[in-house]
């Protein structure tokens, strides 16, 4: 009998273990990436077509280059893995475009979704009708409504077609884009290369954007927004949701933290590993401000958009709370979640997957799960430390541009000696929990 219940325990821990363990989405989806591609390029080459008729002469010959030089620079991002298809987030990203679609007939027909994996919460339509959805706006947003908020501004870029509009004024030089022209002198030559940077920083959102394309894309959003079903109030909380967006998360990890996953049987803690460069040669008056917040996230351009829909929608005055999320959207939102370190991970991103890692682990989530990812985390660490080239995935430690907690993370990572490191990720590569 005993016997018995101890086999029943087990297995009873074996499938309590298992089910709890998450397993990251699988991306290997080469057949639907390949007919993806096929299809993106019969789709591009008939916008260039179409911009051909369009505009003739120069224009039409420049935007030709420009979207076959960004068809060029989007299948390798499809090749590397950076976009999931058919993937659990699809089927609510079809629904709320649907749900806008129905009281507003100048949504184009022909979208079709991509879900990117990309922690930052953004989005973007394409010309050709894809919209990108990276998975960053599941984890951050907090309800459908809010997605469909930012659906519905991405959706204004594209009713007004700014990006084509931006490219046309590059190529006639003559209503040019300052934001992101500033001081750079156009040539012939690098007119090109500021013309495919414009498409990729709106598409990567790396750049600076033009405020008065935002603007137009929010009330135009607003009013599609508005149209259909969805609880007007959220449209601002949404742009308030994106404001408090920093790349790396802000959340203080503990000194008690690090001793608790950095005290390895093998090989015990020190303190010394705590270290902190000496700054203090460093004019550390002119960004005091900026240094004592724990976070350096910088939207300033958000609260000037909040002000300007406020003045012209009266009824987006109030404060209203964010609306609690569905069930299908607080299940995608755990999805989304637990994706962030995989996304970091595909994106090459060690050192800032380590410091993730550690502060899911500090606020007790999933611990053998991050675990895992920590030893993976570590392993690349200790190739690139071993290589010379650890630059490239763990960031050097910038006083003026980093939250305190952050710059305590770099430090430690860069004051552990090789063989701590391989220690470190043979640990928790090997452990089991
Ligand atoms: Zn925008």
């Amino acid at each position: 009998m005993i016997k018995k219940l101890l086999s029943f325990s087990l297995f009873y821990c074996f499938i309590i273990s298992f089910g709890q363990v998450y397993k990251p989405i699988d991306t290997a989806d080469y057949a639907q990436r390949k007919d993806f591609l096929k299809n993106f390029s019969v789709t591009n080459e008939n916008l260039i077509k179409k911009n051909r008729t369009d505009y003739s002469g120069k224009t039409g010959s420049e935007l030709s280059k420009f979207y076959k030089e960004f068809e060029k620079d989007f299948e390798k991002k499809v090749k590397n893995k950076d976009f999931i298809f058919n993937s659990v987030f699809d089927a609510k990203v079809k629904n709320l475009i649907d749900r806008l679609k129905k009281n507003n007939p100048q949504i184009p027909q022909n979208l079709k979704i991509l879900i990117a994996k990309d922690n930052t919460p953004n989005a973007y339509c394409f010309a050709d009708g894809t919209f990108v959805i990276n998975m960053g706006l599941f984890n951050w947003l907090n309800n459908d409504d809010q997605l469909a908020s930012v659906i519905s501004h991405e959706l204004g870029h594209k009713i007004s077609e700014h990006t084509l509009k931006t490219l046309i004024g590059i190529v006639d030089q003559d209503q040019m884009d300052r934001v992101v022209v500033q001081n750079i002198k156009l040539n012939k030559e690098n007119r090109n290369q500021q013309a495919f940077d414009v498409l990729k920083s709106r598409i990567y959102k790396k750049g600076a954007e033009n405020r008065k394309q935002e603007m137009q894309a929010d009330s135009l959003g607003y009013v599609l927004f508005k149209n259909s079903d969805f609880k007007k109030e959220e449209f601002i909380n949404t742009l308030k949701r994106l404001e408090d967006f920093d790349t790396i998360s802000p959340r203080e990890l503990k000194v008690e933290t690090y001793k608790k996953y950095f005290n390895l049987p093998k090989q015990e803690f020190k303190d010394k590993w705590l270290k902190k460069e000496d700054f203090s040669l460093y004019n550390y008056d002119n960004f005091k401000e900026k240094l004592n917040k724990d976070s350096l996230k910088s939207h300033p351009e958000i609260a000037l958009r909040i002000t300007y829909l406020k003045k012209i929608f009266p009824e987006l005055k109030a404060e209203v709370k964010d609306e609690k999320a569905s069930e299908s959207y607080a299940a995608l939102e755990k999805i989304a979640r637990m994706e962030t370190l995989p996304n970091f991970f595909h994106s090459e991103d060690y050192g800032i997957g380590i410091y993730s890692s550690l502060q899911f682990l500090q606020d007790g989530e999933e611990e053998s799960y991050y675990k895992k990812w920590l030893g993976k985390c570590f392993a690349k660490i200790y190739e690139a430390r071993k290589n010379y080239n650890l630059n490239r995935y763990l960031d050097r430690v910038e006083p003026k541009n980093q939250s305190e907690s952050y710059q305590q993370f770099l430090n430690f990572m860069w004051n552990l000696s090789l063989d701590e490191i391989k220690n470190i990720s043979d640990y928790y590569q090997t452990e089991k929990s």
